[in-house]
């Protein structure tokens, strides 16, 4: 049997009567000792006390098992915490069925509570006064075109909710720590009893924090937060692309009242290189060429980011037509490196000398052999 958010409603620890830190030892007893009181064999034709020992028994099934009663507790505490919450106000079953959360989502599909902490209280409404997740800071960074083949390590500086300096983050005083709430000693939640069960909601004398601050820190009036410029170290992978948007967990804004601290997105510019291009994972470059180049073949030294390279270029190789340098591209997430994708282009010499001029002349002669055959054939019909 798992623990269903039916179950995390109710508190069996009042059912059994017993306090959230009793032992199994003291649970076990309190079981026992309701049980005898309500079992339907003294209690013949009387509903009531059937209903009753039925609710003792299952009470008894969770907290009597120390896995079980582990994930309860758990549930309970992120419940209480706001993390989420069941039904209008946190308290109530009504209109919940079947197992499921508001918006369909069951418990199983989640994983287990651990996951509650990584939504961080995006489910359902927090409570006011509760433990509440910081807010996602975005902010940019230009890199030049080298570092972000590279990867660099920055500091990038936000002005965001950040964890008091004076009190680290715990509201009181420095020299003084919050105490446990008198009234939920500390679990954040506490029960009131409808109909014979336990409905659970966030304590009213803490408001779901488990705590109380008798002496509020000056330096953030209690809250534990204070906005002010933080530098946080960056790392960017390599081969980080213009526009790509880097995620840091929980360095965003810090959370209040022992929440967690919010993403910190850090959109990622790459500054043009004056010679390279760049498409995903491979660089780019267009190589000036003449006619004659192409037409005779030729070996041309092409730069990379590294060494520059000779690219041996075929007799009859057409204008645009790109050669591929391997190995020779940016940093591909999944390792290994993106090519140099080399474009030759045919440019026209603006000026002739005479005897250049006349050597052309010669050859236009003497080059019989029309480029445009296909064309030609067509405008013939
Ligand atoms: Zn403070
Ligand atoms: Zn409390």
């Amino acid at each position: 049997m798992k623990i269903s958010p039916q179950d995390l409603e109710r508190d069996f620890y009042a059912v059994l009567g017993v306090e959230k830190s009793a032992t199994a030892k003291e649970i076990k007893r309190a079981y026992r000792k309701l049980a005898q009181e309500y079992h339907p064999d003294k209690h013949p034709g009387d509903s009531a006390a059937e209903e009753k020992f039925k609710e003792i028994s299952y009470a008894y099934d969770i907290l009597g098992d120390e896995e079980k009663r582990s994930d309860y507790d758990e549930g309970r505490k992120l419940m209480a915490g706001g993390g989420f919450r069941f039904g209008p106000g946190g308290q109530g079953s009504a209109g919940f069925g079947g197992g499921g959360f508001p918006g369909g989502i069951r418990l199983e599909d989640l994983g287990g509570f651990a996951s509650f902490f990584d939504m961080g209280g995006g489910m359902g409404g927090s409570s006011q006064r509760g433990p509440r997740r910081g807010r996602d800071v975005e902010t940019s960074l230009t890199l030049g075109f080298a570092d972000a083949l590279k990867g660099v390590t920055t500091t990038i500086t936000t002005r965001t909710e950040a964890k008091c300096a004076s009190c680290n983050g715990t509201g009181a005083e420095p020299g003084t720590l919050p105490v446990q709430c008198p009234r939920c000693y500390g679990s954040g939640s506490e029960t009131e009893t409808q109909g014979g069960f336990g409905f659970v909601r966030a304590c009213t004398q803490c408001g779901g924090s488990g705590q109380i601050i008798e002496h509020p820190c000056a330096g953030c009036g209690g809250s534990g937060i204070q906005v002010r410029p933080r530098n946080i170290k960056v790392r960017i992978p390599a081969g980080v692309e213009d526009g790509q948007t880097i995620r840091l967990k929980g360095k965003g804004a810090a959370g209040a009242r022992g929440g967690p601290a919010g993403d910190l997105y850090v959109k990622v510019k790459v500054a043009p290189h004056p010679i390279f291009g760049r498409k995903g994972a491979d660089l780019t470059i267009t190589v000036p060429v003449t006619f004659t180049e192409l037409a005779l073949g030729a070996n041309i030294r092409v730069p990379t980011m590294e060494e520059p390279v000779t690219i041996k270029i075929p007799a009859g190789t057409r204008s645009g037509r790109t050669f591929k340098v391997r190995g020779k591209g940016a940093p591909k997430k999944r390792g290994g490196q993106g090519d140099l994708l080399v474009k030759v282009d045919v440019v026209i010499p603006q000026k002739l000398k005479a005897r250049e001029k006349a050597l052309l002349e010669e050859f236009a002669e003497l080059h019989d052999e029309s480029p445009r055959v296909r064309l030609d054939e067509y405008m013939k019909d």
